[in-house]
C-alpha cells in the first residue's frame, strides 16, 4: 500500500514525486518506458560518443518552478545561464542581427532592444513597442479578446507588419508554442511573453543545458527519490484505475495485478489517459473531452561534420525550413574536434511525413547557405528524430478543454503539460502541474 501512486515518469511525474517524498509520503512511480524522462531524454550515440537529446530544449529564466525542481535535485548548475535575452537571427538578404535586451533598467531594456533590431525598418521597430504596451495593460477584457484570436490575428490587430511578423514574432512564437502562428492561441503566447519580458530582468534570460537531458532532469531525481524510499518501476504499464465505491483504490498492471494506494496522480498524456479511465467515467467531464487532444510534431536533425564553422551557441533562421541551429559542441563545453550541431523544426506538421533523406538534404543545403564555410566541411554522421506527439497543439479551442488537477474521482488527480496550467506545453508547465497535484494530495 503506497500513499501516492504516480502514473508516468516524465517531468510532471518526477516533480510530483520529488515534492511528495520531501513531505514524507510513501510514493511509487510507474513508467511504461524502460527509462524515465518522458518526452525529455538523452542517450549516448555509439558512433560518435556524443550525448543526443530527443530534441534540443530551451528554457527561460521565467521557468521558476522548473528552477525550484532543479535546485531540489541539485542540477541547476548544469544550465548555461545568460544574464539577459540575446537572440541572433539570420536573414537571407539582410544578413545577421541580434534582438537583445539592453542593460538599461526595465522597461527601457526592452524598448532599446526593440528600437535597435536591425532586421526591421525604423517604423516597424517603433510599432514593436505597441506589443509591450498591450501586454503591460493586461486585464480581463484583454484576456477574453486574446482567447478568441490566433497569434497572427493578434499581431495584425497590433499593426505588426508582415516584415515584423516574419523577422521577429513568428520565430519566437513558433518556438514557444510549437504551432503555426495561424493556428496557435494568442492568449497562451501573450501570457508567455508577459512572464518572460515583463517580470524580473532575469526572467527573459535563455537557459540551455550543458549536459544531456537525462543528466539534467532525471538521474539525480532518481537518486534523491531512492534515498527518500520512493519506489520506481520502469517498463511497467498501468492498464487501468481500480475503483471501489467511487474511490480509486489502486492501479492495475498486466495480468490484473493490483497495486494499492491512498491517492493516484496520472501524469500521462490524454491519449494514454483515455485507455486507463474506468469505463463508468468515460462520458463524464473532463474525461469525455480527452479525444479533443491534437498533437504538434517537432523534428530534430543532428549533424556531425569533420570541421567547425559555427563560432557561437545558436541562431534563428528566417525564411528557411530549419528554424534554429544549436551548436552542441559549444553548449556542452566540449573540446572534441569537428562540429556537432542540432537543427530544429517546430510545429512540423508539413514535414513529419518527409523522408529522412530529404530532410537531411534540405538541412545541409540550408546550413551551406547560412554558413558558406560549411561547404568545405564533410558530413560524418547524422541522426534525425521525429517526435510526432512532441506537444499538444496549443489552439484556443483546445485551451477550453484543458482540465484542472481535480477529477470526479475524489482521490484521483491529473497532471501533465497538457492540463490547465495557463502555459503552452513546456517543461515549466509539466513541473507546475506536478507540484500542484502533489499539493492537492497532501
Ligand atoms: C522534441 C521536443 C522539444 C521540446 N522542446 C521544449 C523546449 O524547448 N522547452 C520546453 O519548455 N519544452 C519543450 N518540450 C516540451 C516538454 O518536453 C514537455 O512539455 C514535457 O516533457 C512534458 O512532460 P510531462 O511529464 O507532462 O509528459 P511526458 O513527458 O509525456 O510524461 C508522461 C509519461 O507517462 C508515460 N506513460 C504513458 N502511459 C502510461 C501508462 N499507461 N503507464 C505508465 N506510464 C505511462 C509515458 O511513457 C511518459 O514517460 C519539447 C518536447 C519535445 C518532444
Amino acid at each position: 500500500m503506497f500513499d501516492v501512486i504516480i502514473i508516468g515518469g516524465g517531468l510532471s511525474g518526477l516533480a510530483a514525486a520529488v515534492q511528495l517524498s520531501k513531505d514524507g509520503a510513501k510514493v511509487a512511480i510507474f513508467e511504461q518506458a524502460p527509462r524515465l524522462g518522458g518526452r525529455c531524454y538523452s542517450y549516448i550515440d555509439e558512433k560518435t560518443g556524443d550525448v543526443v537529446d530527443n530534441g534540443q530544449h530551451v528554457l527561460a529564466g521565467a521557468y521558476h518552478n522548473l528552477l525550484k525542481y532543479l535546485d531540489a535535485i541539485g542540477t541547476r548548475h548544469f544550465l548555461k545561464n545568460e544574464t539577459s535575452l540575446s537572440l541572433l537571427f539570420h536573414h537571407p538578404v539582410k544578413g545577421r542581427a541580434k534582438f537583445e535586451l539592453s542593460s538599461l533598467p526595465k522597461p527601457f531594456h526592452i524598448v532599446m532592444g526593440m528600437l535597435k533590431y536591425k532586421l526591421l525598418s525604423f517604423q516597424d521597430r517603433q510599432k514593436l513597442l505597441k506589443v509591450g504596451l498591450v501586454l503591460n495593460g493586461w486585464n480581463n477584457e484583454l484576456e477574453k479578446k486574446l482567447s478568441t484570436m490566433t497569434v497572427d490575428e493578434w499581431l495584425v490587430d497590433m499593426r505588426q507588419s508582415e516584415e515584423a511578423r516574419k523577422n521577429l514574432w513568428h520565430p519566437i512564437a513558433i518556438s514557444i508554442m510549437n504551432e503555426s502562428p495561424a493556428k496557435a492561441s494568442a492568449f497562451l503566447l501573450a501570457r508567455s511573453l508577459r512572464a518572460t519580458f515583463l517580470g524580473q530582468k532575469s526572467d527573459s534570460a535563455i537557459l540551455i543545458s550543458t549536459v544531456g537531458q537525462s543528466e539534467l532532469y532525471v538521474n539525480e531525481a532518481v537518486n534523491l527519490l531512492k534515498i527518500r524510499g520512493a519506489k520506481i518501476f520502469t517498463s511497467t504499464e498501468i492498464e487501468g484505475i481500480e475503483l471501489l465505491n467511487g474511490k480509486a483504490v489502486g492501479v492495475r498492471l498486466k495480468e490484473h495485478k493490483l497495486v494499492k494506494a491512498k491517492s493516484i496522480i496520472s501524469t500521462v498524456p490524454p491519449y494514454a489517459l483515455r485507455k486507463i479511465i474506468p469505463h463508468s467515467y468515460k462520458t463524464e467531464k473532463p474525461f469525455c473531452d480527452l479525444g479533443r487532444y491534437e498533437a504538434s510534431p517537432i523534428i530534430s536533425i543532428n549533424l556531425w561534420f569533420d570541421s567547425e564553422f559555427m563560432d557561437f551557441d545558436y541562431i534563428g533562421l528566417i525564411d528557411k525550413n530549419l528554424q534554429w541551429i544549436f551548436n552542441r559542441r559549444r553548449l556542452m563545453n566540449e573540446s572534441k574536434s569537428g562540429s556537432y550541431i542540432t537543427t530544429v523544426i517546430s510545429g512540423a506538421h508539413k514535414y513529419i511525413e518527409t523522408s529522412k533523406e530529404k530532410l537531411l538534404d534540405c538541412a545541409i543545403a540550408e546550413i551551406h547557405e547560412v554558413f558558406p564555410n560549411s561547404r568545405k566541411a564533410k558530413l560524418t554522421s547524422s541522426i534525425i528524430i521525429k517526435e510526432k506527439r512532441a506537444t499538444f497543439s496549443a489552439t484556443n479551442i483546445y485551451e477550453r478543454y484543458r482540465p484542472g488537477a481535480e477529477t470526479p474521482i475524489g482521490n484521483f488527480y491529473l497532471a501533465g503539460d497538457w492540463t490547465d496550467t495557463g502555459l503552452p506545453a513546456t517543461i515549466e508547465g509539466a513541473v507546475v502541474s506536478g507540484f500542484h497535484a502533489a499539493k492537492l494530495v497532501t
